[in-house]
C-alpha cells in the first residue's frame, strides 16, 4: 500500500451518505479523514491538512458556509460542496466564497470520482497559460496562449480579444465552475448586472466560432443559473 495516497476531509453529517462516499473513495485509493459537523471538521483540517475536502453545507452546529470562510482565510485547499440543496443561491454563494466544485445529491459514483480528481488535478496545475509555449489541449480544440490562436480540428478560428480572454480564462481553470460574477471581473474588471447579458453574447459568439450548436456541452458546460464550466478531457460525460 502506498503512503502517498490522497488524504481527504470528509465533513458530512447523514450516516448513510457519509459510508457511501467514504467507502467510494477509499475503494478508489484515497485517505478518508471523517467529521460530522463543522466545528470538528476545522480542528482536523488544521491538524491534518487534507489534500481535498468535501464539504456538506447543511451541517448540525453550524451552517458549511462557516467552515469555507475558516478554510479559505489562509488555505487553498480545494473544496467540494456537497448538498442537497439544488438552490442556485447556495452553489453561486459556495463558489463565489472560494469552493472549487459543487455535487448535487444524489449523485454517482463516477460522477463523485471525476468531481474529485478535476478538484485535485486543479490544485496541482500552475497556471498553464504562465509557461512559456503552454498549449491547452481539449479533444480537437487547442489554445496556443503565446501566440494566442485558438484552433479546432487543426483549422484556425478568428475570435475577439474579449472572447479569446474569456476562453483562455475557462480553460485555465478546465474541471471547474466559474460563476457569471468571477469570469466578468477578470475579464472586464467589474460588477454590474448589465455585464451578464455581455458575457453571454461572447460565450454564444465562441460557441458558434467553435462549430457547437446551443445546448451542445462539448467544450464548455453551461451551470444555468451559476456560470460556465470547461471540460476536461478524462471527465466522464
Ligand atoms: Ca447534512
Amino acid at each position: 500500500m502506498s503512503n502517498n495516497k490522497y488524504k481527504i476531509l470528509l465533513i458530512e453529517d447523514e450516516q448513510n451518505i457519509q459510508s457511501l462516499i467514504e467507502a467510494i473513495l477509499t475503494t478508489n485509493g484515497y485517505q478518508v479523514v471523517l467529521s460530522e459537523n463543522c466545528q470538528t471538521g476545522m480542528r482536523l483540517f488544521s491538524s491534518h491538512q487534507p489534500d481535498l475536502v468535501i464539504l456538506d453545507l447543511g451541517l448540525p452546529d453550524m451552517d458549511g458556509l462557516e467552515f469555507l470562510k475558516f478554510a479559505r482565510q489562509e488555505h487553498t485547499t480545494p473544496i467540494l460542496v456537497l448538498s442537497a440543496r439544488t438552490n442556485e443561491i447556495d452553489k453561486v454563494t459556495s463558489l463565489d466564497m472560494g469552493a472549487n466544485d459543487y455535487v448535487t445529491k444524489p449523485f454517482g459514483t463516477a460522477e463523485l470520482l471525476a468531481r474529485v480528481r478535476a478538484a485535485l488535478r486543479t490544485s496541482r496545475q500552475n497556471s498553464a497559460a504562465q509557461i512559456p509555449g503552454a498549449k491547452f489541449v481539449l479533444q480537437d480544440l487547442t489554445i496556443d496562449y503565446d501566440k494566442r490562436i485558438v484552433s479546432v480540428s487543426g483549422e484556425d478560428i478568428h475570435l475577439t480579444q474579449t472572447e479569446f480572454n474569456i476562453l483562455a480564462f475557462l480553460s485555465e481553470h478546465a474541471g471547474k465552475v466559474l460563476t457569471y460574477s468571477t469570469i466578468i471581473r477578470s475579464i472586464w474588471g467589474a460588477t454590474d448586472s448589465g455585464s451578464i447579458k455581455k458575457l453571454q453574447v461572447n460565450m454564444a459568439n465562441i460557441r458558434k466560432k467553435c462549430g457547437t450548436k446551443p445546448g451542445d456541452n462539448r467544450y464548455i458546460i453551461n451551470e444555468l443559473g451559476v456560470g460556465y464550466r470547461m471540460r476536461t478531457d478524462d471527465e466522464l460525460i
